[in-house]
């Protein structure tokens, strides 16, 4: 698979057609995606229109957007005009966009090519894909394991060489633990830096979108295009300012030690490390940092989340969207309860359960506003780290992508391995997934790198400059 890079400059220079690229990536999920399941459509129809508009654009002597005629794959939370999209929900089964997400609508701007919807846990509440009501999605790398979640679909569709750039969400960090489980990049920027406008909302103060691909010049044309201010959100960020150009001579990498704790896997300690070391060497400054409320993330994350989900999915009643039953003569109150009864899964029934009594009048003071308040601690905790060190250095997960079913009857294990990847969101800094290297069982094994709001060009320039020097 060419990079997304590549074929946009290619295209530009006539040597190759976007029909042809998406003729090559049609021809490959047909292959692999029977196997993988990353996809739950492939939009083969209305991709060919939007890849022979590029061309003709092209051949007319018009220059085509940054994009040209590179297919992205989107998570099936994202809205776009006319197409089907279920958040792999059974109450949304046949529910079609009535508008295009502004993250989309910038991909579309720039020519690329949406070629389809792909597989996530319901409504992104999950960490390995097998929350979705419609399939499973394999892990690229070993069929037995999971692709991570929510974003599971994304992520595998790049690694198995399907798409050059996928889309995806991260919530509490469903882009960089299915991008370090598959073995490809995956960014959450910083919150506000991407519209949220036409993503479906889970968790409102925590959600944003992000892309995946297989090379950090990919991640950084993708977000240059889906990032900007959007009026429509209300949460974006008006006229931001980016930091540039972290120079890995003395850049000061922080190392948590309360992310190196027992509990992680040796290799992945390991390698984590030597990404360290080799930093290091080539003139980094390794230096210790603490988060001290690291161990309340979780808990906070799994209160203000939840509450934040049992306000937003109220809209799916049965009246307004997608799925409605009803018996004859029913009441309004029958026709919720019938609806959602049916239509959610048990996951997200926990998590509706969960946030309402969060929120209740006696129990608000007790677990809302508690933690609203950690929220804030962890922020701090941020703030102070970033004093001292430019970069925060961390393991994406605590260990490699874990079997089907091995979590599945323990919500709280399942919890436990996005411990990594929450506080990012809780803080709404910005977060990248890199590969460092593999797992003696083969499994991709990835690091994660934390940094101030805005600095995701900084970053990226470091992790050139660093895959450089190796
Ligand atoms: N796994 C976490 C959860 O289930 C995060 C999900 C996400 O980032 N969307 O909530």
């Amino acid at each position: 698979m060419l990079t997304a890079i590549d074929i946009a400059k290619q295209v530009k220079q006539k040597k190759i057609t976007a029909l042809e690229v998406l003729e090559r990536c049609l021809k490959t999920i047909k292959e692999k995606d029977a196997e993988i399941g990353a996809f739950l459509e492939v939009f083969e129809k209305s991709a060919a229109s939007q890849a022979k508009a590029v061309d003709e654009k092209v051949a007319s002597g018009k220059t085509p957007g940054k994009l040209a005629g590179v297919p992205v794959a989107i998570k099936d939370n994202l809205l776009y005009y006319g197409h089907k999209m279920t958040c792999a929900s059974r109450i949304l089964e046949n529910y079609i966009s009535p508008y295009t997400a502004d993250s989309v609508r910038r991909l579309i701007n720039e020519d690329a090519v949406i070629i389809g919807r792909t597989n996530m846990d319901e409504f992104a509440m999950g960490s390995s894909t097998e929350n979705s009501a419609f399939k499973k999605t394999k892990n690229p790398a070993n069929a037995a394991h999971v692709p991570g979640g929510s974003s599971g679909g994304s992520a595998a569709a790049v690694a198995a060489g399907m798409v050059p750039l996928a889309l995806g969400s991260d919530t509490g960090g469903s882009i960089r633990q299915p991008a370090g489980f598959c073995g490809v990049y995956g960014l959450k920027p910083t919150y506000g830096a991407v519209s949220r406008y036409g993503l479906t909302a889970f968790a409102s103060s925590l959600d944003q979108i992000g892309p995946f691909a297989t090379a950090i010049d990919d991640i950084e044309l993708c977000f240059s295009v889906i990032s900007g201010h959007d009026p429509k959100d209300s949460t974006s960020i008006r006229n931001p300012v980016y930091a540039r150009n972290f120079d890995l001579k003395n850049l000061r990498i922080g190392l948590p030690k309360e992310y190196f704790i027992r509990g992680i896997d040796g290799e992945v300690h390991a390698k984590v490390m030597e990404t360290a070391k080799n930093l290091e060497k080539s003139g980094a400054k390794l230096i210790d940092v603490s988060l001290p409320h690291t161990g309340y993330a979780v808990p906070a994350y799994y209160i203000v989340a939840s509450s934040e989900a049992s306000s937003n999915l109220a809209r799916y009643d049965g009246i307004r969207y997608g799925l409605s039953l009803k018996n004859k003569n029913a009441s309004l109150t029958d026709v919720y309860k019938k609806t959602r009864g049916a239509g959610f899964g048990s996951e997200v029934k926990r998590r509706i359960m969960l946030g309402t009594y969060s929120l209740s009048a006696g129990y608000y003071d007790a677990y809302y506003l508690k933690a609203q308040k950690i929220r804030n601690l962890i922020k701090g905790d941020f703030e102070s780290a970033f004093k001292k060190a430019d970069v925060i250095l961390t393991p994406t997960s605590p260990a490699p992508a874990f079997k089907f079913g091995e979590k599945t009857s323990d919500p709280i294990s399942m919890y436990l391995s996005d411990i990594f990847t929450i506080p990012c969101n809780l803080a709404g800094i910005s977060g990248i997934s890199m590969p460092c290297g593999r797992h003696s069982t083969g499994l991709p094994i990835a690091v994660q790198f934390l940094s101030k709001p805005l600095s995701e060009y900084a970053v990226f320039d470091m992790i050139r400059t660093y895959e450089k020097s190796l």
